[in-house]
Parts: structure tokens; C-alpha cells; sequence
């Protein structure tokens, strides 16, 4: 699908201004300076879209909070209802909304289809969740008394999202967050605040079909002075932050400074270890994948491969045969693997990382660079590259959110799991190996310290059905399946006493 078809589907405008600020039905363009969208793919601008000023966002949270009090008291399951249509009109917006993001962050087309088709799989998730928000029963030590826990809605989530995800992270907080009765506060990445409208848009219309109360879905684009009023902000019950590690640093410390609670999505390192008894034919896909899929830019993006000395040649010769067949070029153009980075200040990124570990005495097994001519006239695409690099470079050690992959050797499995597990962050890492004993020493307590480990499968393209995200500098939250929706909810232990005494716990006794 070409772009200006699928804005058409969308019904959004290019020319015009779009808004910055929106309740769901009452969108307006905000008093905030206004963010131009540039799209990586050719450098043109896409749209222009508000942003909101303090007064805005003060507003913005005054109606959140209002529909908070309304929106709680709906039964669940009808909170799950909505969600099921909001899943049925991004499944009929999918390839508009796919090729909205492809075009806007840079993605691959496949990718951006990808993307929303995890969006419409955690609707799914969680319309079968809003009939399972369980809590415990628990066998009281006092005759006559029962004791249970229910799970109530939290308040207002405020979401914070990065530019590479710029649809999906929004849809695993808020999917979870309407169901569990949340009301969303959500400011893109003014990097992508297009797709920010796309979804609003989507969202407002199926509300209104379903009476769902004014500013249940909100929307505030700005720059990460809006990011720093939801994180200041007493009334907003949850801060969900993705994004880098500096980011969350100072996220993370000013919510707790309030004794808020935050869901910490932050950076990775992630590693893939390639034993001798890996099948490498398995393990080369993975890698490639992993390394050159979003131009590098997911969080999950494969940055180190450690290789077992016996195989590394081998491997070296492999790789190097299939970063011969990369295709670079326009992402909407389905015959290419890889599409530009964001911008050119991440092109900049990426080349002082390529300088930096040279200096550090690494060496480019595969060259990258920076592609020039016509058709590369945007700025922003760079050739995949790989280096041989040692564990504790600094540039190994830090997230270059660009296709560099490093290669590092091993010896023995505990060796290439230290390696592994010695940088500061921990999202995801996996092994390729066929033998079951160092699989299970992988997986084991003394094993990966990442939150997601996989054993022949790469490091990213996780499944909405488990819980995501990392442990260290990645900041400890979980997303998405599994038990995530904890977080969205406030839990509390209730006893009854049927009985004609009142006994206390513990036995103890308080004659009057
Ligand atoms: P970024 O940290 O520059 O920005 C992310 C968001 O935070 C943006 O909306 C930005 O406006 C806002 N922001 C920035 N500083 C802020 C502050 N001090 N207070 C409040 N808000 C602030 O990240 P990016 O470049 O958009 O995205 C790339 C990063 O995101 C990478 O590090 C990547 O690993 C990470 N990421 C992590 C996950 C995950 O699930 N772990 C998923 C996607 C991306």
C-alpha cells in the first residue's frame, strides 16, 4: 500500500495540522510547539501535528481522572467488549496503519504489519483477561473468617513510548489498562506523532460507538517536557516508560520520589551464543535477523554474538555469505530487508560507534557506512556491520541502537555466559546449541540474567502471550502477557468475620 492511501484510510490530513491533544471525541491542536514529522524513508515532510502546553496537559489529566470514576464501575467483561472492537477496526486499518508506520519510522513494510498485527494480538489477549482478573482465596487462622484478594483499578496510566515501537507498546499498556479499568494518558515519541494521531483516532471512533466516557484515551504529543509532567504528576496511578536506559534513570527516580509506581521498559545489550554444537544453519537466520531487522533498532535487536572458538570461522564465512544478500533501501518496497535508521543524529550514533570500537582495537569483519546517492537522499541508511570486538570494550558495553553487530569468542559455556551476562543491561539473550546440558545450564538460576532467554531462537520477535522485559539497566517492568496486568491494577486483601467473637490474629489476647 502506497502512503498517501493508506493517510487516506486513516483520514488523516498531510497538508493541514494535525492535533497534539486529545479526550477521545474532543481533539484539539494544542498550544505546544507544533512537531514536524519527517519520514527516514526520503527525508520529506510527512505532517505537522500540535503538542500541548502545561494548561493542555493539566486539562488533559482533569479528564482523565474524571472518566477514571466513571470507567471503573464498568463491569469488566463490557471494558472487554471495547477492546474486542477496537480489535476488529485495527484488523480492517492493518495495512494502512502498518504502511503509516513503515513510512514514519522507517521499518520494513512486513515489519509495520507485524507491528500492528501484536496490537490486535493483545486485544485479543485481553478481552479473554477481562474475564479472568482473578485474586487468591486464603484459609484464615481465625475460626469464622474468610479471606480473600480482589484486584481493583489502578487510576490514570501515563505512557511514554519510543520512536521504533511507535504502535505497539502503546496497545500492550492500554489494551491491558482498559480492561483492568485504567483510564491512558499517552505522548508518543514526537519522533513518530503521526502514528500518535492514526491510533488516537482509531481508538475515539470505536469509544464513541460504545459510549465509552470522554478521556478514557488520551492523547498529549510533546517532547520529553510532557514526559517529565506525567512522570511529576501525583494523579497519574502508573507511569509505563519505554525508551532508553537515561531515559528511565531519571523517569524511574522521579516517580519514586513521589512513591509512584512505574513499569520501566528500558534498553538492552542482548547477546546470542553460538555453541559447537549449534545448528548453524538455525543459528546464521537468527542472527541476521536479529542483527539487521529494523536497521537494529529494537530493543531486542541481536548486538553481541558470542561464538564458540571451534565454529567461529566457520560462522565468520557464513555470515559473511549473508550480509552479502541484504537489500537496503526503501522499506515500503517489499523486495528490500532493511530500511533507513530514525535519523540522521542515529546515522551519526552509529558511525562514531563503528570509529569508537576501532579505536578500541576491534576491526570490521564486514564495513558498514553510510550509503550515499539519490536514492539513499534522506540521510539515514547505513550498511549493516559486523566487528570483532572483546567482551569488555566500552562500545560493547553500551546500546547502539544501529545494525553493528559484534562478534566476541568463547571457550567454554560458563565462559560465554558471564560474557553474556557482563554488561549493564538485561533484556534478551538466547543459545543455539543442540546439546541439552548447556541449554539447561543456560536456562538455569546460574544461567542468562535476562528477563527473556531463548535457546535456538533468536533474541527478538517476542510473543504478547509472555510476560516482556529485562532485568539491570532495562529497568525490571513486564509488559504485555503472562501476568503483566498485575501492575495495572491495585490489589487488596480482604477478611470477613461471620462468626458472633472477634478474634485477633496471632493469638493475641486484649481482655476489655
Ligand atoms: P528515548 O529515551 O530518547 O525516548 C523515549 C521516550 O521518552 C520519548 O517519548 C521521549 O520524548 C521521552 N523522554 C525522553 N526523556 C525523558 C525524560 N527525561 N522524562 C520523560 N520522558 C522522556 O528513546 P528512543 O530513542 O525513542 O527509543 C530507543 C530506546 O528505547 C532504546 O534504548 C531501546 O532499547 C528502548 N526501547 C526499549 C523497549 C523495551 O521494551 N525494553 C522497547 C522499545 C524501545
Amino acid at each position: 500500500m502506497n502512503i498517501q492511501d493508506a493517510l487516506k484510510v486513516l483520514g488523516l490530513e498531510t497538508k493541514e495540522l494535525n492535533f497534539g491533544v486529545s479526550t477521545g471525541n474532543e481533539s484539539v491542536l494544542g498550544s505546544g510547539p507544533v512537531i514536524a514529522s519527517h519520514s527516514p524513508v526520503d527525508g520529506n515532510l510527512i505532517s505537522r501535528c500540535g503538542s500541548a502546553n502545561r494548561q493542555d496537559f493539566d486539562f488533559v489529566v482533569a479528564k482523565s481522572r474524571e472518566a477514571f470514576a466513571v470507567w471503573r464501575s464498568w463491569p469488566a467483561p463490557a471494558r472487554g467488549e471495547v477492546v474486542r472492537a477496537f480489535g476488529n477496526a485495527l484488523r480492517e486499518k492493518k495495512a494502512a496503519l502498518g504502511a503509516l508506520v513503515s513510512f514514519e519510522m522507517g521499518k520494513s513494510y512486513q515489519e509495520g504489519l507485524g507491528e500492528v498485527q501484536e496490537m490486535i494480538d493483545i486485544c485479543d489477549f485481553a478481552v479473554g483477561l477481562s474475564r479472568q482478573l482473578y485474586g487468591l482465596t486464603i484459609h484464615s487462622e481465625r475460626p469464622n473468617h474468610r479471606m480473600f484478594e480482589q484486584w481493583h483499578p489502578l487510576g490514570p496510566v501515563g505512557i511514554i513510548t519510543a520512536f521504533n515501537f511507535p504502535v505497539a507498546v502503546w496497545a500492550w499498556n492500554t489494551a491491558l489498562a482498559w480492561v483492568c479499568g485504567d483510564t491512558t494518558l499517552w505522548k508518543p515519541s514526537e519522533k513518530v506523532p503521526l502514528c500518535g494521531v492514526a491510533c488516537q483516532k482509531i481508538a475515539a471512533e470505536v469509544f464513541k460507538q460504545h459510549h465509552v466516557p470522554e478521556g478514557v484515551s488520551c492523547l498529549i504529543q510533546g517532547d520529553r517536557e510532557v514526559g517529565e509532567w506525567i512522570a511529576q504528576n501525583p494523579a497519574i496511578a502508573l507511569v509505563s516508560a519505554t525508551g532508553s536506559t537515561r531515559m528511565g534513570r531519571q523517569v524511574g527516580q522521579v516517580v519514586a520520589g513521589r512513591l509512584g509506581r512505574s513499569l520501566l521498559e528500558l534498553g538492552g545489550n542482548n547477546a546470542l551464543i553460538v555453541s559447537e554444537e549449534a545448528d548453524l544453519d538455525l543459528a546464521i537466520r537468527a542472527v541476521v535477523f536479529g542483527a539487521v531487522g529494523t536497521a537494529g533498532q529494537r530493543c531486542t535487536s541481536t548486538r553481541r554474538v558470542i561464538i564458540q572458538n571451534k565454529v567461529y570461522d566457520q560462522f565468520v564465512e557464513r555470515l559473511q555469505k549473508a550480509y552479502g544478500s541484504i537489500r537496503i533501501g526503501d522499506p515500503l518496497d517489499e523486495n528490500n530487508h532493511m530500511g533507513p535508521l530514525i535519523d540522521t543524529q542515529a546515522v551519526d550514533m552509529y558511525l562514531k560507534a563503528i570509529e569508537s570500537v576501532k579505536q578500541e582495537g576491534g576491526k570490521a569483519l564486514i564495513a558498514g557506512g553510510k550509503l550515499e546517492g539519490e536514492k539513499y537522499a534522506s540521510g539515514c541508511y547505513v550498511k549493516p556491520c559486523v566487528m570483532e570486538a572483546k567482551p569488555e570494550y566500552q562500545t560493547v558495553q553500551n546500546e547502539t541502537f544501529a545494525p553493528i553487530l559484534y562478534l566476541l569468542r568463547y571457550e567454554n559455556i560458563q565462559e560465554a555466559i558471564d560474557i553474556q551476562n557482563a554488561v549493564p543491561q538485561g533484556l534478551s539473550s538466547a543459545i543455539f546449541t543442540q546439546n541439552l546440558l548447556e541449554s539447561e545450564t543456560f536456562l538455569s538460576a546460574s544461567g542468562s540474567d535476562c528477563g527473556i532467554a531463548n535457546v535456538n531462537l533468536g533474541t527478538s520477535g517476542a510473543e504478547i502471550g509472555g510476560a516482556f522485559g529485562g532485568e539491570k539497566e532495562t529497568g525490571g517492568g513486564r509488559e504485555s502477557g503472562s501476568d503483566a496486568w498485575k501492575a495495572y491494577m491495585r490489589r487488596q486483601t480482604n477478611t470477613i468475620n461471620y462468626g458472633r467473637s472477634i478474634p485477633l490474629a496471632q493469638g493475641i489476647q486484649f481482655d476489655l
